[in-house]
């Protein structure tokens, strides 16, 4: 299944609600009090596009790098913070 920033990567659900995570906001520079999402059917937590709305890339606490995108996979724009923290994280990992 190719995430369409609609449906839940992991159990196609469409249901989703805004959360608050603090562990999560000090993990990511990207994760704000307003664009973080959680999907209700089975608690994947996403962060929405600035421009669109959509989900843009799922975040988790083990999430490596290749896990995270920085393009919008609905209106296709890229949020510079996500790029930057995974040129930081590529460069400190030295992993793909
Ligand atoms: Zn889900
Ligand atoms: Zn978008």
């Amino acid at each position: 299944m190719e995430f369409d920033g609609k449906h839940c990567i992991e159990c196609n659900g469409t249901e989703f609600q805004m959360v608050n995570d603090s562990i999560l906001k000090r993990k990511y520079p990207f994760v704000r009090g307003d664009n973080l999402k959680l999907c209700v059917e089975c608690g994947a937590k996403y962060i929405t596009c600035d421009n669109c709305g959509n989900l843009f890339t799922r975040v988790h606490l083990s999430n490596q790098v290749p896990g995270i995108t920085d393009t919008c996979p609905n209106c296709k724009k890229k949020m510079d913070q996500v790029s930057q923290w995974i040129k930081h994280g590529i460069e400190s990992f030295g992993n793909i």
